[in-house]
């Protein structure tokens, strides 16, 4: 087992997470199998009962982990799917600490953080590895190096290159290069600063990747290497980049890869990135710009819909169409009417996930100028269950109908609390979460994005469509196109629209660059061709 740890120094939100995913791809390029671990150094088990506003999205795992978004960008980065075991916080370290000490496994011994936290998380670390059966696996740890929160699992990692000796493990730290001052000169001072504090606790970087607004200059990364002792090879910059996915590609440019294969003792093949760089390329050239409305709750903090925004990314890689994501605050939406005028010409809206009453009136009015004027519409999770709502009220003539979430006593109860729901206290990883199977329609809208009709997505709820509407919403057009494996209603399509689709499940968690989901190229492929009908002039390589 080789380890590549990651920390950061200097200021959270360096994108450690995108700098890990890609030494984990330059690594996978070169044929060899990884895994990354993040670690959490909070004391929620998980981040299922987290405000998105705290940390951003909670991704959802296969096997119904609520993770750090984090875990999303390693998914994404390495085409791999991961489990929850791969997302360790200090709330799930403790847990398992206190449960051993409880069962009475130490011993009559005092339990102590060195060794018995410590402990714990190496033997976690080792667990997954083996588990995973990949040759490296990278540990970014969360948190800025000097935290209170990451010295247990900084000290462990420390013990573990203790343990495995020699080249088996790595150190790289990344820090921030701040550009201050009237003539913007970049300060190396905060990274000599986080250096040695790492080295106060026993730990030597073996690679430190700056981050900053520019390309560090020779100047500077031979100031970092004298002062932060690593060769002035080993010093890399990762100025900011337009597209995430173009990271693996700056570093490798810095050799960071054969560099990688050195400190590990791997063998240093010649990397493969034709896929990659094809998406790049197509990204990059995309023409013909659509207008996509986002209409959600958290629009302050871009992080929180992440995954969406990287699912467009991959269509935009995929299709050559330029995507503007325009963001909607569905609780502005009903107070201002330009907002309204400005959603009309939108050339497809999409209502992502979401909970509680905040905001519902909004998304009623964006799914209702999507149905009625034709536009493109993808609705996931409660866009979905709020779709079914306006339906009821607009077309089925029920005024009063809503969700049980927004209202447990209403008469018209058209999305309900899932039957298993109606017994649990607890809100940690208590809902309908992960991988589930849906069966689709044949012939139906979604059944033919796909192009089958057994699928797995994955989910996060605790209501779903009352299955008492099913045959009046049929019957109004609006029909069930895909079931779980227990009858539950997974989507449903309008007929007679060119594109309204809703989905339970969360298709945004599955896209990929190489692999764009379905749902959203669907989406993008409507909204492009509808607007070649209003404007026959301007074709698009999309729809050829
Ligand atoms: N609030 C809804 C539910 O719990 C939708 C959840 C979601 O959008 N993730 O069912």
């Amino acid at each position: 087992m080789k380890v590549l740890v990651v920390s950061g120094g200097v200021i959270s939100g360096l994108g450690k997470g995108i700098t890990t995913s890609s030494l984990g791809r330059l690594l996978k390029a070169r044929g060899i199998a990884v895994t990354i671990v993040k670690i959490d150094p909070y004391l929620n088990v998980d981040a299922g009962t987290m405000n998105p506003y705290q940390h951003g999205e909670v991704f959802v795992l296969d096997d119904g982990t609520e993770a750090d978004l984090d875990l999303g960008n390693y998914e994404r980065f390495l085409g791999q799917s991961l489990s929850g075991s791969h997302n360790l916080t200090t709330g799930k370290i403790y847990r398992a600490v206190i449960e051993k000490e409880r069962r009475g496994d130490y011993l009559g011994n005092t339990v102590q953080i060195i060794p018995h936290v410590t402990g714990e998380i190496k033997r976690t670390v080792r667990e997954i590895a083996e588990a995973a059966g990949a040759e490296v696996v990278l540990v970014e740890v969360g948190g800025t190096v000097g935290d209170i929160e990451s010295m247990p699992f900084l000290e462990a990692l420390r013990e573990l290159s203790y343990e495995l000796g020699e080249g088996e493990m790595a150190f790289v730290h990344t820090t921030l290069v701040p550009v201050v001052g009237p003539v913007g000169e970049a300060k190396t001072k905060p990274t000599q600063h986080s250096v040695r504090e790492l080295r106060a606790i026993g730990i030597r970087p073996n690679l430190i990747i700056a981050r900053g607004p520019a390309p560090l200059t020779a100047d500077l990364k031979a100031k970092i290497s004298l002062f932060c002792d690593v060769p002035p090879e080993a010093v890399i910059s990762i100025p900011d980049q337009p597209l995430i996915y173009e990271v693996p590609l700056v570093l490798e440019a810095q050799g960071v890869g054969a560099l990688l294969a050195r400190l590990l003792r791997l063998p240093d093949r010649p990397p493969d990135y034709a896929a990659w760089k094809e998406f790049l390329a197509t990204y990059r050239g995309a023409t013909s710009p659509i207008e996509v409305a986002m209409v959600g709750k958290y629009t302050e903090l871009k992080d929180a819909y992440l995954s969406h925004i990287e699912a467009f990314h991959h269509v935009q890689g995929h299709l050559g169409v330029e995507i503007g994501l325009r963001w909607y605050d569905a609780e502005d939406l009903p107070k201002n009417p330009s907002l309204e005028a400005r959603l009309r010409r939108a050339d497809a809206i999409l209502v992502p996930g979401g909970f509680g009453s905040r905001g519902v009136e909004g998304k009623l009015r964006a799914i209702g100028i999507a149905r009625t004027g034709g536009i493109p519409y993808l609705g996931i999770c409660y866009g979905f269950q709020i779709a079914a709502v306006e339906f009821a009220r607009g077309v089925l003539g029920l005024p009063h109908a809503t969700t049980t979430e927004v209202d447990p006593a209403t008469e018209e109860p058209v999305v309900c609390l899932l039957e298993e729901q109606k017994l649990r206290a607890e809100l940690g990883g208590t809902m309908r979460l992960g991988a589930q199977r849906v069966t689709l329609a044949a012939g139906s809208l979604v059944a033919r994005l796909y192009g089958k009709t057994e699928i797995w997505e994955r989910h996060r709820h605790r209501f779903e469509i009352n299955p008492a509407y099913v045959d009046r919403f049929a019957a109004a057009g609006l029909t069930v196109s895909g079931r779980a494996v227990d009858g539950r209603v997974e989507s449903l399509e309008l007929a007679g629209h060119p594109f309204f689709l809703g989905v339970q499940y969360h298709p945004e968690f599955l896209s990929r660059p190489e692999a764009p989901h379905p749902l959203f190229l669907g989406l993008v492929r409507a909204a492009v061709a509808r607007k070649e009908v209003a404007s026959p002039a301007a074709p698009s390589p999309a729809i050829a």
